[in-house]
C-alpha cells in the first residue's frame, strides 16, 4: 500500500509509520525506508551499551578479549550479547563452547541467537556454515548485509551490552558497523607489544577518529610470560608497545594481559579462562579492565 492508496481509501499518509497499522504492507519506497529505520532504531534502544573490539592486525587476541570481556560483565550479573562480525574467521563459537549450533529463524524472518553461559547470545556466521572447511568467497556488499543483519535481525532484546568482534584492519566490517550504529559507545583496541603491531593499531585508532568513534582505551595482549618454574619474567614480544601508543595517540591505557598457557587451552576447549580462573594475575588484570570500561561509560553518560 503506497501514500497514494492510502489517500484513495481516505486514509491519509502521515509519515508516521512507526504507528501505522499498514506500515509492513506499503510499497512506497519512502515508506519503506522509514519503517526500516524506525525498526533499527527501536532495536538499537534496546542495547544499553554497545562495544566494538578492534585491532590492526590478526592473532593478537581480539576475539579472546572479547569473549572474556563478555564472560566478565555477564558474571556481574549483566544481560550480555557478542557478534561476532568476523565473516572469514569466525571463532566466537568455539571460544565460548558453541560450536555446532545454528541461528534459528523466527516466522517473521528474525534470527534467534544461540545462548551461551550465564545467558550470553551470540550470533556469528559459523553458526550458519556447514562445516569449517568451507570458506566464505563473499565480496563486501554481501558482508556488509549479514552484518546489518546480525545488528537488526537478530532478536537480541534488551541488553546491557552488545560486544561487537570485528575482523583486524578498517575494510568493510569495520566500516559497516560504524555506519550502521550511530549511537556506539566506542571501541577497545588490542594490540601486541611488538613494534609492527605498534605501527599497525595506530591505524585502528586514526580509524576510529576518523568515523567518530571513541577509543574506549587500548589494550596489549601476549604481554610478558612469567615463567611457571622459575617465577621469572620473559617480555616474549618486547613490553610496552601498547602503553607507549595510547600515551601518543592521547587515548586511554586499559592494561597489559600476560600471555598465558591456560587461556589457549580455554579457548581451545571452549571453557571461559576468566570463569574458570577467577583469581589468575590476567583474570585480574581483566577484572581491572572491565572496571576502566565501566568508567568510561559512566563519564559519557553523566
Ligand atoms: P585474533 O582474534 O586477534 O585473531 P585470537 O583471539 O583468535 O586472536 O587469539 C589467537 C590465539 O592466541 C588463540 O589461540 C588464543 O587462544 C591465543 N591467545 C590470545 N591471547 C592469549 C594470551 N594472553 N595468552 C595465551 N594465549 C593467548
Amino acid at each position: 500500500m503506497t501514500s497514494t492508496d492510502k489517500q484513495k481509501q481516505g486514509k491519509e499518509c502521515t509519515d508516521e509509520c512507526n504507528s501505522c497499522s499498514t506500515a509492513d504492507q506499503c510499497s512506497d519506497p519512502k515508506e519503506k525506508q522509514n519503517v526500516k529505520e524506525q525498526k533499527i532504531k527501536l532495536q538499537l534502544k534496546k542495547i544499553k551499551h554497545k562495544i566494538a573490539i578492534i585491532s590492526g592486525k590478526g592473532g593478537v587476541g581480539k576475539s579472546t578479549v572479547t569473549a572474556n570481556l563478555a564472560m566478565a560483565f555477564a558474571m556481574q550479573g549483566s544481560k550480555v550479547g557478542v557478534l561476532d562480525a568476523d565473516i572469514h574467521g569466525p571463532c566466537i563459537p568455539k571460544m565460548m563452547g558453541l560450536k555446532g549450533q545454528t541461528l534459528l529463524g523466527t516466522p517473521d524472518g528474525r534470527f534467534i541467537p544461540v545462548m551461551g553461559r550465564l545467558g550470553i547470545k551470540v550470533a556469528s556466521m559459523d553458526f550458519l556454515l556447514k562445516n569449517d572447511e568451507t570458506p566464505v568467497i563473499w565480496r563486501g556488499p554481501l558482508k556488509m548485509r549479514l552484518i546489518q543483519q546480525f545488528l537488526f535481525d537478530v532478536a537480541w532484546d534488551e541488553l546491557d551490552y552488545l560486544f561487537i568482534d570485528l575482523p583486524p584492519g578498517t575494510g568493510d566490517e569495520p566500516l559497516t558497523v560504524a555506519q550502521s550504529i550511530p549511537d556506539m559507545d566506542g571501541v577497545v583496541i588490542v594490540t601486541m607489544p611488538s613494534e609492527l603491531s605498534e605501527a599497525i593499531v595506530k591505524k585502528s585508532v586514526v580509524f576510529a577518529k576518523q568515523v567518530g568513534i571513541p577509543v574506549i582505551g587500548i589494550i596489549e595482549n601476549m604481554s610478558g610470560f612469567v615463567c611457571p618454574e622459575c617465577g621469572a619474567k620473559i617480555d616474549v614480544f618486547k613490553a610496552g608497545g601498547g602503553k607507549r601508543i595510547a600515551d601518543d595517540m592521547v587515548v586511554p591505557y586499559l592494561g597489559s594481559i600476560p600471555l598465558d598457557p591456560k587461556i589457549c587451552n580455554d579457548s581451545d576447549g571452549g571453557l571461559s579462562f576468566i570463569a574458570e580462573n577467577k583469581t589468575s594475575p590476567a583474570s585480574n588484570i581483566f577484572n581491572v579492565i572491565v572496571k576502566k570500561i565501566d568508567q568510561f561509560l559512566e563519564n559519557v553518560n553523566s
